[in-house]
């Protein structure tokens, strides 16, 4: 693999320091910065600081970007998974599948939007939800089933739509991680009534604080997280809905999107598909590196695929032996590592009403078990991913690779 040159990241590693992080988007704000800056001042200018026009327009684009017919901005991606809920009529007891390896927010978002998680488990190759596991969970109370695309792909979902048909279940996405994955010509998100995107700052487009958006192309279910995201009420960037303007319909929350976030995401938009095809060259160099490397038991899938398909590495997560030495090892390097997940959500404490027990979920399980993220960001010099897996092969090998 040869050292790619970037064009558009100028001062890679800006802080100069050694250490590796396991993120950092210095370098591209640096790169960005007078963009970012107009977009900052128009909202300062514009007076309006939240729900207003920086808002509507990062709608527009989004929704040119991921040919959703509705894009709804809110305060961040876990409001968007308990508003979408809402929206879909979930009541109060519902069922809804989810799996038990992934972020919490999958499930408290459940939670919050009144229904009940039903957990099932992961394959162990891909760490998706698994669709016979799910098909197992369904019980008499299920309403919906929600897979989650998980770092560097989707979930099967065309096996996830046949179940919700033959079930009489709405199907919806966490597709929080997901932005530019796209699985026959459907962007994540739009394979069932609706999805969401997180713009947390790591996440493939990330914000410089929190913020997130429902995608759908229901215009009814956009209209009710339009109306939920602002106390019940139609709001000035969702003109064209057909909505009751006396008073509130709807019991809502606060969870409007702040313009400044997305004058920033505007911005960063603009550099979103190179950032993924840098994504993928380090994803690339990664597992050339890495394969065959004893103790590693598991890299990510390519990011090519069919016709319509594309993956995207949001976090690169490999699957070891002596995960938590190694995770030592490397900080004592000044390599930043992460575990997502440490903890499956069916033996988390928020969860023990359901009664859950070690051994419910041996695939999710083994997965919070064995796995770490390695630092993947399009500030990183590739250089720097030949430093991180010298000092993994010395780990396993004793030797230098
Ligand atoms: C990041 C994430 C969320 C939550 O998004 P926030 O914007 O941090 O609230 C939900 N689900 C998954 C799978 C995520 O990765």
């Amino acid at each position: 693999m040869s050292v790619i040159s970037l064009p558009h990241r100028k001062n890679l590693d800006i802080d100069g320091s050694p250490a590796i992080p396991f993120f950092t988007q210095a370098a591209t704000f640096a790169q960005l910065w007078p963009l970012v800056e107009s977009g900052v001042h128009r909202v300062a200018d514009n007076g309006k600081f939240s729900h207003g026009a920086q808002v509507a327009a990062l709608e527009r684009l989004l929704s040119d970007y991921t040919g959703a017919a509705h894009v709804v901005g809110v305060n961040s991606g876990t409001d968007a998974l308990i508003l979408l809920l809402r929206a879909c009529g979930l009541g109060q007891g519902d069922g809804v599948v989810v799996p038990a390896f992934t972020f919490v927010a999958t499930a408290t978002s459940v939670v919050h939007a009144g229904g009940r998680p039903e957990f099932a488990d992961i394959d162990p190759d891909t760490y998706q939800l698994c669709p016979e596991s799910a098909e197992r969970a369904i019980t008499r109370d299920t309403r919906a089933v929600m897979p989650v695309h998980l770092f560097d792909r989707m979930a099967p979902m065309a096996s996830f739509a046949a179940l919700a048909d033959s079930h009489g279940l709405t199907l919806v996405e966490d597709s929080a991680e997901a932005i530019g994955m796209w699985q026959d010509g459907r962007h994540a998100g739009l394979h069932g009534t609706g999805g969401v995107l997180s713009f947390f700052p790591s996440k493939t487009l990330g914000a410089i604080g929190d913020a997130g958006a429902v995608l759908t192309d229901d215009p009814d279910v956009a209209a009710r997280v339009a109306a939920l995201r602002h106390h019940g009420r139609p709001g000035p960037t969702m003109d064209d809905f057909p909505m009751i303007r006396t008073g509130s319909a709807l019991a809502g929350i606060n969870s409007k999107m702040d313009d400044i976030q997305a004058a920033i995401l505007a911005a960063k938009l603009t550099v979103l598909e190179p950032d993924i095809t840098r994504r993928a060259v380090l994803a690339d160099a990664y597992t050339e590196r890495l394969f065959g490397v004893p103790g590693i038991r598991r890299l990510p899938g390519p990011a090519g695929t069919g016709p319509g398909d594309r993956n995207v590495c949001y976090v690169y997560v490999i699957e070891v032996d002596d995960r938590d030495r190694l995770a030592a090892a490397l900080t004592a390097a000044g390599i930043g590592t992460e575990v997502y997940y440490p903890v499956p959500l069916h033996l988390q404490p928020c969860f023990a009403g359901l009664g859950h027990r070690p051994g419910d979920f041996p695939h999710a399980e083994a997965a919070c078990r064995h796995t770490i993220a390695l630092p993947l960001y399009p500030d990183l010099d590739p250089a720097r991913v030949d430093r991180v897996c010298a000092e993994i092969t010395r780990f396993y090998t004793g030797a230098a690779s």
